[in-house]
């Protein structure tokens, strides 16, 4: 009797996760492979603008991982890591399932981190995945309603100001402020009459007029 060999566990599926486990499929790759996220969508964090705007749709830009891995040797668990035992060489999931393999991939990302800003974090909406960009998506259209049904001059400037804060330091980045423009220019020649400013916590400011 053959034992089956105990897979390679990879923890996280963003962009670390998901790629190294359809580069070692594509390698041929003899164990089993497991890729285990707490959500069911990929996120394409760069495409995010995009679908913040409506310019794509969930379906492009946050795809099903059963989808993205249809037909590929890796299996997915939708569930939460708890704990890792590297001695031991098993983890725990949210669910109670436990996995015991030969090699762990940890690619489990980061947390959103203000650096001290002031009021980041009380203030901030994040912007990171698809909940984050719906989020933001009725935030801003609420802000262009309301300022396009009073008559009050301040409270519409405050209304239409928005304070980006992002890093730029370890990557090719686009600006956020300018891809969130088309959704306020739109929703604004439906609505709202005045221009929209806003405020990069990187020292740029930009301010649109349409
Ligand atoms: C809006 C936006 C735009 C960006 N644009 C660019 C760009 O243009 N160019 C560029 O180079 N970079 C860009 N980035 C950065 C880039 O997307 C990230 O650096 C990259 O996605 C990080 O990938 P990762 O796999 O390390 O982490 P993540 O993408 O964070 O993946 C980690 C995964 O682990 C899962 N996870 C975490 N904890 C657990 C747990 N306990 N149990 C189960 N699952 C868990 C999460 O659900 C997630 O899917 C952008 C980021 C954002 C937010």
């Amino acid at each position: 009797m053959t034992d089956s060999p105990n897979p390679t566990v990879i923890l996280g599926g963003g962009f670390t996760g998901l790629f190294t486990a359809i580069h070692l499929v594509r390698q041929n790759y003899e164990k089993p492979i497991v890729l285990i996220d707490r959500n069911s969508r990929f996120t394409f964090q760069p495409l995010l603008y995009e679908f913040l705007t409506e310019e794509m749709t969930a379906e492009q830009v946050c795809p099903h991982y059963e989808k993205l891995l249809s037909g590929k040797e890796i299996k997915f668990v939708r569930d939460t890591v708890e704990a890792i035992d590297l001695p031991e060489k098993n983890l725990c999931l949210a669910s109670g399932l436990t996995y015991t393999y030969d090699h762990l991939v940890l690619a489990l990302g980061s947390i959103v981190n203000y650096f001290g800003v002031e009021g980041a974090r009380e203030n901030a909406l994040t912007f990171r995945n698809q909940a984050d960009a719906l989020a933001l998506r009725e935030h801003l259209r609420d802000c262009l309603q309301r300022a396009s049904m009073t008559e009050d001059a301040e409270k519409r400037r405050a209304l239409l100001t928005v304070a980006l804060g992002w890093s730029v330091g370890c990557g090719i980045s686009r600006n956020p402020g300018g891809s969130a423009a088309p959704l306020v220019c739109d929703t604004r020649r439906r609505s709202a009459r005045n221009s929209h400013r806003t405020a990069g916590t990187d020292g740029r400011n930009s301010r649109g007029r349409y």
